[in-house]
């Protein structure tokens, strides 16, 4: 029976949704009725194709208007084939009808392919196909297909995706960033911990030498323990010193704003300023510098504390020989190495002398106030300025800090 309803027109076989329809569903003329307004009504694209002639044998409007064209514009096999559908997907199109082949009466293949729209954007459709008829021999023979305009819905679905991914990575960082304030937290309770125990040792020796200066009368005894006294105050000041600055160091979180500096210069200044330490040993002094030696860019105030920090230990680790100061330029890098003939360190300890709090083991024991924070400090400042510190010695005759910064 033929379909002469004029809002539903199958231009390619104009009899076939009606036996479409008459022949799967079994219907009566009212029935079919309205089965045709059904497909006249739906958005989706249905068609029916005849796998062995590769031809579309019939379809509703739905595709026409999809993609753009009027309701009489025909869209056949050899449109879709060869204008409409993305080269890319053709191979997927073939591939799926190829499949349909040898599928079973009620597996329903499923692909996706894109199509494109008269106004020259790409629409995406999601295709379900079934088997429809088969020949004699049980080979199919036509397919039904319903075809889904599901752009809208893969555009919202990937801007949704786009904008979890968005949020995600928003939230990684914020949980990135809790990380590291809480790691931030512990190391300063950690510090503030290991600073509290620091300053204990120091100060019960000074609460205690008061009270016995209190009950002391020989003014011989009284000198000895006031001395005592004065170097604890001293060394406890350093110590204070010490911490405010690592604690100020930690709290740097931008680059530090760099000004020109000759560290030669600096240097020069620093032996100056510690004449007297070195006058009380027998050392000997030495400043080598390279003539044309380039400036450095970093902080004055962070820079003259790495240098005084490395400087008096060697001064403070030497009792005699030659401590020495040499500056030179190499490969983009101004590079400071401060040599002494000291008591060296062990091959344990070299490793460690880089990290807050580490003593030596004979150093714990000195009278002197340290905590093993100077080089702790000088690392820090020397990362700061994108530079490094490292340490040679050989246990028993001396060490080697060499200090390197970038031009
Ligand atoms: P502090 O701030 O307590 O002086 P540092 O961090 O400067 O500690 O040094 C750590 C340890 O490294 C010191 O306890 C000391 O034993 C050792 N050290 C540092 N410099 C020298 C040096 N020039 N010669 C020998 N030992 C050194």
């Amino acid at each position: 029976m033929a379909v002469s309803d004029s809002d539903f027109t199958f231009d390619a076989a104009p009899d076939l949704p009606a036996s479409l329809v008459q022949d799967q569903l079994d219907l009566g003329s009212e029935s079919i009725h309205i089965a045709q307004k059904l497909l006249q009504l739906t958005s989706d694209v249905i068609a029916i194709y005849d796998l062995a002639h590769e031809h579309l044998i019939c379809q509703n409007h739905s595709l026409a208007l999809l993609l753009g064209y009027t309701n009489t514009d025909h869209i056949d096999e050899k449109i879709i084939l060869h204008v409409v559908l993305h080269p890319d997907d053709i191979s997927i199109f073939a591939g799926h009808l190829e499949q349909m082949k040898f599928a079973g009466d009620e597996e329903i293949g499923e692909i996706t392919y894109r199509l494109q729209h008269a106004n020259g954007l790409w629409r995406l459709f999601s295709v379900r196909t079934m088997i429809y008829k088969r020949h004699a021999d049980g080979s199919v023979e036509q397919v039904l297909m319903v075809a889904r305009d599901i752009t809208e819905q893969h555009e919202s679905a990937a801007r949704l995706q786009a904008d979890n991914a968005l949020k995600l990575a928003q939230l990684e960082q914020a949980a990135e960033k809790i990380a590291n304030e809480r790691e931030k937290m512990q190391a300063l309770s950690h510090f503030v911990g290991r600073t509290g125990h620091e300053l204990r040792t120091p100060l019960t020796i000074i609460t205690t030498s008061l009270y016995l200066l209190k009950k002391m009368n020989d003014p011989l005894k009284q000198a000895e323990r006031l001395q005592i006294v004065e170097n604890q105050v001293a060394q406890l000041s350093r110590l204070i010193s010490q911490m405010h600055i690592l604690m100020k160091l930690d709290s740097i979180h931008q680059p530090i704003t760099p000004v020109t500096l000759s560290l030669n210069t600096l240097l020069t200044k620093l032996e100056q300023d510690m004449a007297s330490a070195i006058a009380r040993k027998e050392l000997i002094f030495e400043l080598d510098f390279a003539d044309d030696l380039p400036a450095i860019q970093g902080d004055l105030e962070l820079v003259v504390i790495a240098l005084r920090n490395v400087l008096e230990n060697a001064i403070l680790y030497s009792d005699s020989g030659t401590i020495r100061a040499q500056t030179t330029s190499r490969n983009n890098q101004v590079i400071l190495s401060v040599t002494d003939t000291g008591i060296g360190i062990q091959p344990e300890d070299l490793a460690h002398i880089f990290e807050r709090f580490y003593k030596v083991e004979t150093d714990k024991k000195n009278a002197r106030v340290a905590a093993g924070l100077g080089l702790a400090i000088v690392k820090c400042i020397m990362e700061l300025h994108g530079g490094s510190i490292t340490a040679e010695s050989e246990f028993g005759r001396g060490s080697v800090f060499t200090l390197v910064w970038p031009l």
